[in-house]
């Protein structure tokens, strides 16, 4: 099966500290999104949808081994891309009536071309990767990336 365009990145608990916004404070931050928006353009990154609505979204890599957790990329998604890597934050928004889930559901269906089933296993899949890796403190690397 090819992989999707579309995946769910669920951090682990242990690391919802591990922010780069806060690790790398406001000003600089701003300054690395600002090159990540001029490096792309202002269109999505996973399903392409011109939008000046972009947030920029940390690929972090988990090496089990080392207990690391690499920065491998940063990329602009627009919302509906960056609410579904963030599918437990999204849920818990829905629930207070802050976000439409379904919605949610059906951008991902449309942007991997796929069923509602395979979203229900990813989220699963997400689900069971990320109690594992919650049970370990990880150590951060930022290396991969030229910040500022
Ligand atoms: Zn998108």
């Amino acid at each position: 099966m090819p992989s999707k365009k579309l995946t769910i990145e669920l951090i682990p608990q242990s690391s919802w500290n591990n922010n780069l916004r806060t690790l790398l404070g406001k000003e600089k931050w701003q300054i690395l999104r600002k090159k990540v928006l001029e490096t792309w353009g202002e269109k999505c990154a996973i399903c392409g949808v011109n939008t000046k609505k972009l947030d920029c979204h940390e690929v972090w890599e988990f090496n089990t081994k080392s207990s690391t957790q690499n920065l491998k990329d940063i990329i602009p998604l627009c919302k509906n891309c960056h609410a579904v890597k963030h599918i437990g934050l999204s849920g818990l928004q829905s629930a207070k009536g802050e976000r439409n889930f379904k919605s949610l559901i059906t951008h991902y269906m449309k942007v991997n071309k796929c069923t509602r089933y395979d979203f229900e296993k990813d989220k699963k899949d997400a689900y069971k990767l990320f109690e594992n890796r919650s049970q370990i403190s990880w150590k951060l690397a930022l290396n991969n990336i030229d910040i500022v």
